[in-house]
């Protein structure tokens, strides 16, 4: 079961909802079976202490030695697109390895998320995929999707990260993979530029703090691809 860490207090794990009810009617558990649970940094056997009317109280036991895991840390930070691209986004990038995901909003983001409860609605659901997705390609995590941030914060936050920044930028000539990953290092930012691409100020931001601006090539990619080219290429490049 994928658990996130809210749920975790004191070697504890709850867990709740459509999880429970899978594990109480679907998989008859009772008190004293273990099974296993993945948190946004492990995997852990676990025994059922406790079956309450909703939930079930587990304890944490082992960690689980097998691994998964790119020991590339690769963070998306995907302009936020129309519809429900956000979600194929998600999950098609846990697939790859992505270990955390921060919405972005940029100049030219159409979606407005001004409405305090309508962005924790989404980021619940961008979650939720993100755990599913998880647990379909066999992670060892649940990978983390972070609050909506501007471009002002991402900014502020990349300074004090020891990360390469990647920016692909359509009216670049730089090449990712023969110009900027020569040298294989351990963290990314990926920062992606939503349908209607980044203004040319952003990208001068993106400049000053020192991030790669890159092509990934002549034709343009619609932007829930062109995340996906790049942390493909990265782990390409940088996993061992
Ligand atoms: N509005 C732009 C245009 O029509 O020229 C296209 C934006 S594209 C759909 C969305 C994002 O994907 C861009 O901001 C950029 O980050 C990335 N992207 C797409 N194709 C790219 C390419 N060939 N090189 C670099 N980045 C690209």
């Amino acid at each position: 079961y994928f658990c996130l860490d809210e749920n975790i207090k004191n070697n504890n794990v709850v867990i709740t909802g459509s999880d429970a009810r899978h594990l109480k009617t679907i998989l008859r558990a009772h008190v004293g079976d273990v099974i296993s649970i993945v948190t946004t940094s492990n995997e852990f056997t676990a025994e059922i202490k406790q079956m309450c009317s909703d939930d079930i109280i587990c304890e944490l036991k082992n960690e689980v030695m097998r691994n998964n895991e790119t020991n590339i840390n690769i963070t998306l930070c995907q302009g936020i697109p129309k519809q429900t691209k956000m979600e194929t986004i998600i999950q098609q990038n846990v697939e790859i390895g992505v270990k955390t995901f921060i919405p972005l909003v940029t100049e030219r983001t159409v979606v407005k998320l001004n409405e305090k409860d309508r962005e924790l609605k989404k980021l619940e659901r961008w979650q939720k995929i993100a755990k599913e997705s998880a647990k379909q390609s066999k992670r060892n995590i649940v990978p983390y999707v972070d609050k909506v941030t501007t471009i002002k914060e991402l900014i502020n936050r990349l300074k004090l990260e020891d990360a390469e920044v990647i920016v692909p930028y359509e009216l670049e000539d730089v090449k990712l993979l023969k110009d900027v990953l020569i040298e294989p290092k351990k963290n990314y930012y990926i920062v992606i530029g939503p349908e209607g691409g980044f203004d040319n100020k952003e990208i001068k931001m993106f400049q000053e703090i020192g991030a790669h601006i890159v092509t990934l090539g002549k034709r343009i990619l619609r932007t829930e691809t062109a995340g996906l080219v790049t942390s493909s290429v990265i782990l390409y490049a940088c996993d061992e």
